[in-house]
């Protein structure tokens, strides 16, 4: 009986000594998050853009960056403006709507470079952050292969897009993005999250997704759910020459 209780209390006091180790989560990583398979199934758009209708606010026309977007810290937007779009320029940083907003159906086209440099992550990075903190990832994945969470059309790291919608490197394509902002109990977190559907090239990739929480690069959105009020536009500078042109949105 003495050896069964004092083989007990080693195990006890062993056990214990494993938890007090390990206490706590395991610090992430980017790869963590990351979700590959199945691949995103392909789909061939069709070709017509979309003017801006005549409720709409236009947020670029094609040569007037400074009247409706700023950079990150207020100032100019850094970002070129040329033949009928603006380019991210590298290291410039996001530039941001002036004007905030809550509910909204947006147009914006995108168009990755043309020379084709990089693969996964590194080709053609851009997004779209809703409220400056939900991102709708843009990438060139016409025959790149990434994570289907990051891809084109996805709500990066939260939702795969249902399908991929991409176009050819170089050519001009098209995201309309419906989106409802959250709403918020007292304690801070969601009452009702928000909630997005996009269609890429006039193709269905989001269908009226409700978002987990915040955009994180690494760790799990739910954890950042902080109160906010409405929010810019904000596009991102990944590093890579992306250009747009036709931005426009109508509040709901
Ligand atoms: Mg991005």
């Amino acid at each position: 009986m003495k050896r069964i209780c004092i083989l007990f209390c080693v195990l006890t006091l062993t056990t214990f000594g494993l938890m007090a180790q390990t206490e706590g989560p395991m610090p992430m990583k980017p790869e963590m998050t990351e979700i590959w398979d199945p691949e995103v199934r392909v789909v061939t758009p069709g070709t017509a853009p979309m003017d801006a209708p005549s409720d709409a606010i236009v947020l670029f026309n094609g040569t007037d960056i400074e009247s409706e977007w700023t950079s990150g810290d207020g100032n100019l937007p850094k970002w070129k403006v040329e033949n009928g779009a603006v380019t991210v320029q590298r290291g410039g940083g996001i530039i941001k709507t002036k004007r905030v907003f809550e509910d909204f159906q947006l147009h914006i086209e995108w168009r990755s470079p043309s020379e084709v440099v990089g693969t996964s992550q590194g080709r053609g990075n851009s997004g779209v952050f809703l409220q400056e903190r939900y991102e709708i990832q843009i990438l060139d994945n016409y025959n790149n292969r990434t994570y289907r969470n990051g891809q084109a059309g996805s709500i990066y790291k939260q939702n795969a897009p249902l399908v991929n919608a991409c176009k050819a490197p170089g050519e001009w394509q098209t995201y309309d993005i419906i989106y409802t902002a959250p709403r918020f109990k007292d304690d801070n977190t969601y009452f009702t999250p928000p909630v997005v559907t996009v269609l890429h090239n006039g193709v269905l990739v989001q269908n009226n997704v409700q978002l987990r929480g915040p955009t994180e690069y690494i760790g799990i959105p739910e954890y950042n759910i902080k109160k906010h009020g409405p929010g810019s536009i904000t596009l991102q500078d990944h590093g890579n020459p992306v250009s747009f042109r036709n931005i426009w949105i109508r509040e709901l």
